[in-house]
């Protein structure tokens, strides 16, 4: 049958959710500047559907405005389905200005400020495990080769579908927890690292949904399972060469100074971050000691529990250490909209080289093993145990609530306090469930 080619128009929400709306791709052009419209109700929408309150009600007019760089399309060679196509956006006010809720705008001023303040760029990527039900659930699959092959054509299509969508995957794998895999890409340059977590996120859907299957990026599929991390792995650039500034071969670690007062900044906010990062009620199963996640505030060495690991130079690989080196942020998931995550990063790190932080001293063991004077010897703490403790944490944070606008920072705590209480009398096992269906 004769079909009109359609586009949706989309943003990634508080609730981690892509939504947006759609016309004929023919019209994209034409449209660029005014979009479609929206409103301010939509940012109250929980991944359950039901509407925090809110400060909108039904009043104010906003628009979805396409970035045309962002412009996906995939065709999957289906006959019977429609391309895969849409397009990301900015939430503007009706005189084109930025809306003060607008997730990518928080991001964007932050990049901006990071610029003009320290004279960087922030590289980065987000490093994805989910969950493919498309597979049985069977004993030992964690990197198995068998686990690998019964995936069947699904990691290929999916690699393909990035591939179209300009992204550079690097590795695809089975992770250890029950049949979970994991993609990650090469990192880009502000913006764009994020813009590609949400195309990622959405074109591992479309995949596993073309395979009459689902890919659910919940934090963790059962409470006794091992998470689904999305670890964020991000160095400096110096803006005006482009040049890596975040390896001092001199300094411990080679942590270079400027990275090292990022990285402070960070570490000081985690507790607040994870909010941001670790946004729904079941993050918290996953932060806990001996998931392989992060639970303290720590810089880590060969840890893979640390909040932020310093992830391995390989000699051997050739390429030089200063384009090789990158911090990892652990405490994070993908129900958190990749805009609030890294724009969250971004506000904490540059909170740290405004004070001009000391570079941490960086742990080489295990801290759920330290006492509590340990802890307060080394200033660590242990991260948010519950979405309400993480939400009153970024609600006290007077730093990032400067950063995000008091509008947007009252927002968020509404609407994540409302979904918390949304889940509050259902089981850790309901909860999971729950947020497996919406991921
Ligand atoms: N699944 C672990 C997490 O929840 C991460 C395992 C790994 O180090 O890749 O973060
Ligand atoms: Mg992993």
């Amino acid at each position: 049958m004769p079909r009109e080619e359609l586009v949706m128009v989309c943003c990634s929400d508080v609730a981690g959710q892509t939504r947006g709306k759609g016309f004929p791709v023919k019209l994209l052009d034409a449209r660029r500047n005014r979009g479609v419209g929206w409103t301010g109700t939509n940012i109250m929408i929980t991944g359950f559907g039901a509407i925090a309150d809110g400060p909108f009600g039904s009043f104010g007019d906003l628009f979805l405005k396409p970035d045309l760089d962002t412009h996906v399309r995939v065709d999957f060679d289906d006959d019977e389905e429609a391309p895969e196509q849409f397009v990301l956006s900015d939430i503007c006010n009706t005189d084109g200005s930025p809306w003060e809720c607008c997730p990518r705008a928080f991001l964007k001023r932050g990049l901006a400020a990071l610029r003009e303040e320290a004279g960087l760029l922030l590289k980065a990527s987000f490093e994805h495990e989910f969950h493919y039900d498309g597979v049985e659930e069977r004993p030992n699959s964690g990197y198995n080769l068998d686990a690998y092959r019964r995936q069947g054509s699904f990691g290929e299509t999916f690699l393909y579908a990035l591939a179209q969508a300009g992204l550079e995957p690097d590795t695809f794998m089975p992770e250890y927890g029950p049949c979970q895999y994991e993609i990650t890409v090469e990192p880009s340059i502000g913006l764009r690292a994020a813009d590609n977590a949400v195309i990622l996120r959405e074109l591992a859907r479309a995949t596993a949904w073309r395979h009459g299957a689902r890919a659910s990026f919940t934090p963790i599929l059962r409470p006794d399972a091992v998470g689904n991390g999305v670890h964020l792995h991000f160095s400096l650039l110096d803006a005006e060469t482009r040049e890596p500034v975040s390896y001092d071969p001199a300094r411990p670690h080679g942590i270079s100074e400027r990275i090292g007062s990022f990285a402070a900044g960070v570490l000081e906010k985690m507790p607040a971050l994870t909010a941001l990062t670790a946004a729904t009620t079941i993050s918290y199963l996953r932060l806990v000691p001996h998931r392989w996640s992060a639970s303290y505030n720590n810089l880590g060495i060969q840890d893979r529990e640390a909040g932020v690991r310093r992830a391995p130079l390989f000699e051997a690989s050739g390429a030089s250490p200063e384009k090789q080196f990158n911090l990892e942020y652990r405490a994070g998931d993908a129900a958190a909209s990749p805009y609030l995550f890294l724009g969250g990063l971004v506000w904490a790190g540059l909170h740290g080289l405004r004070q001009g932080l000391a570079t941490p001293d960086a742990t080489e063991e295990d801290p759920s093993e330290f006492s509590d004077a340990e802890l307060e010897r080394r200033g660590l703490v242990r991260l948010p145990q519950s979405l309400a403790a993480a939400l009153d944490a970024l609600a006290g944070d007077e730093d990032l609530k400067a950063a995000m606008g008091t509008v947007l920072h009252d927002v968020y705590l509404k609407h994540k306090r409302f979904e918390n209480d949304l889940l509050k009398d259902l089981s850790p096992e309901e909860q999971c469930e729950r947020y497996r269906l919406v991921y």
